[in-house]
């Protein structure tokens, strides 16, 4: 069955190119941590499964100076520390909301982190990289809000062939490293198996099965404008659970912020970089907080380039894998 097959890969993603990523992460968290947590033991477990492909085989790179900016490791912000990004009140379904990206790209001064390596021992993640490899399946499923759709789409791809599943699953791997580095047991909803099929209703569902406490879904975007480029995030848009809500707003607030830091650009479409759409199964599901990101413009050369490439790809995770280390913080375990 194929969930069978999805639960089987839990735990067995730690790969080649992603542990040399956790070394080098579990290297830099000991220069970095001034008292010895937990968060470096669990970094260096056995990872024997190999996902080497063609689209992974230039390695990762390590994590960036940026990474190294904790401003009070001993004091966690609070939740109001990223929620100075006000969220839309209407529903951002479509483009030609409000152009307005207030602050998007400029870096907001005096901001406090926690810093990324502060350990997430005990914390458990759940990532979904979209869509597989095997494409889609029409097959029907409850969409979350009492219809029925697709198993899954097949996803977009780069100009020059690059799928992006093969871009939502490397980068899931990469920020999978980054936080179990810190300590985090992090939960992938595949692997990168040419025959697996996880459907979004299984996805949807994903930290639930597994016992995480978020649910974050990893994606590209492929409007088919190429002028149009940045990433945004998608939470319900009529949440059907006080999980979809508040909490979901502050992840999505938590990465995106990551994201500007990291000098991606933000689409412009989405007032604070959110969409809220009630057509999403993937996050319909979730009794956790859920989000989705659209990382970037796949069509877009510029992006398309940078998904395309290992370098831009880890950043990418690196900015995800601190969003969510962020949110943690900012939420202790059981709160
Ligand atoms: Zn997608």
């Amino acid at each position: 069955m194929v969930l069978t097959a999805a639960k089987r890969r839990i735990g067995t993603v730690a790969t080649a190119v992603g542990l040399v990523a956790a070394l080098g992460g579990v290297v830099f968290g000991i220069a970095q941590l001034s008292g010895g947590s937990g968060a470096s033991s669990t970094a260096t477990g056995p990872g024997s499964a190999s996902v080497a492909g063609a689209w992974v085989s230039g390695g990762p790179v390590a994590p960036t100076s940026q990474w190294t900016v904790p401003a009070t490791p001993s004091q966690p912000p609070t939740s109001q520390a990223y929620s100075t990004q006000a969220p839309e009140t209407g529903e951002g379904l479509g483009a030609g909301g409000s152009a307005s990206s207030t602050g998007a790209t400029q870096p907001e001064a005096g901001r406090t982190f926690a810093g990324a390596t502060v350990s997430l021992a005990g914390r458990v993640v759940a990532l979904d990289p979209g869509h597989t490899p095997s494409g889609g399946s029409s097959r029907q499923v409850p969409d979350g809000r009492g219809g029925m759709k697709a198993c899954n789409t097949s996803g977009t791809a780069t100009d020059a062939g690059y799928p992006e599943h093969a871009f939502n699953y490397d980068v899931a791997v990469r920020a999978q490293a980054l936080l179990e580095a810190r300590g985090a047991t992090v939960h992938l909803s595949r692997g990168d198996s040419a025959t697996e099929v996880v459907c979004v209703d299984e996805r949807g569902k994903f930290a639930d099965t597994v016992g995480a406490e978020l649910l974050v879904s990893i994606h590209g975007d492929g409007n088919t404008d190429r002028s149009v480029k940045g990433f945004f995030a998608i939470v319900s848009g009529a949440p059907l659970n006080a999980a979809q809500g508040e909490p979901s707003v502050e992840l999505a607030n938590a990465v995106l912020l990551r994201l500007r830091e990291a000098g991606f650009t933000q689409n412009s479409a989405y007032s604070g970089g959110i969409s809220r759409r009630s057509d999403i199964a993937g996050v319909a599901f979730s009794t956790k907080p859920v989000v989705m990101f659209e990382l970037g413009e796949m069509r877009n050369p510029e992006e398309a380039a940078l998904m395309s490439s290992p370098e831009g790809r880890q950043r990418y995770a690196e900015a995800v894998a601190a969003g969510i280390g962020d949110w943690l913080i900012a939420h202790p375990a059981g709160a």
